[in-house]
């Protein structure tokens, strides 16, 4: 089987030889560049797998190096921060980011949002929710061709704004949906009512969530948007 190869972009020498060993470890193929226009290079060149991006780079920003990327790849991109910071966040996963993690973390987090990343990836590769497919997280499971959604075999009666939040929600499964991504495609171009958003999310909860107040299936990323579990955490 081909290992799939991960570009590192950290200008941090100690940082890349961890997350060298750690990737290595687990079978990836480790590419790594030290500087924002190195990387650009490195990722037309190589065509890496998924995409490991710290912001703070020695000769531009990040969020640089993240749009010029977009201009010609969808590969999976995880953004590396020391800053906790939602706004940020919001913009980057808004700019085409997949993911954003805030040092420091563990190994099994970020080993698992990569395996989350390269899932969603094949996943949308493959044409994502097609007319025969199902998808299953846990209990939840969503027939397409039949538009039905059940939760432990029983059939979950959604309104027809409910069942399109939860099949794009499903379409993403493991990555965090901002709010104005889902407002826009859900509600179009101009929509901007958070509180819409909130009230059919809560909605949602109550229908598929055995304790809406903790809620196991759909899950707030305070601050910044919603994503539903992939099934595989
Ligand atoms: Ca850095």
């Amino acid at each position: 089987m081909r290992k799939e190869k991960i570009l590192i972009i950290e200008d941090e020498q100690n940082i890349v030889s961890f997350l060298t060993t750690i990737l290595a470890a687990n079978d990836y193929q480790v590419l790594s560049a030290f500087n924002g226009k190195e990387a650009i290079s490195i990722a037309a060149s190589h065509a890496p797998d998924l995409i490991l991006l710290d912001l703070g780079l020695p000769d531009m920003d990040g969020a640089l190096v993240l749009q010029q990327v977009r201009e010609w790849t969808d590969t999976p991109l995880i953004v590396v921060s020391a800053r906790q910071d939602e706004q940020e966040k919001v913009r980057l996963l808004d700019m085409g980011a997949n993911d954003y993690m805030t040092k420091p973390f563990g190994n099994s987090e970020l080993l698992a949002r990569i395996r989350t990343a390269l899932r969603q990836h094949t996943r949308l590769k493959n044409g994502g929710a097609q007319p025969g497919n199902v998808f299953t997280a846990n209990l939840l499971r969503i027939d397409y061709t039949r538009r039905l959604i059940t939760i432990d075999n029983q059939p979950v009666h959604l309104t027809p704004i409910e069942y399109k939040l939860v099949i794009l929600l499903a379409k993403y499964a493991g990555m965090v949906l901002t709010h104005d991504y889902i407002l826009h495609e859900i509600w179009g171009p101009y929509a901007s009512d958070n509180q819409l958003l909130r009230v059919n999310m809560a909605n949602i909860r109550r229908k598929i969530e055995p304790n809406p107040a903790d809620p196991q299936y759909l899950l707030t990323e305070v601050g910044v948007g919603y994503r539903l579990i992939d099934g595989t955490e």
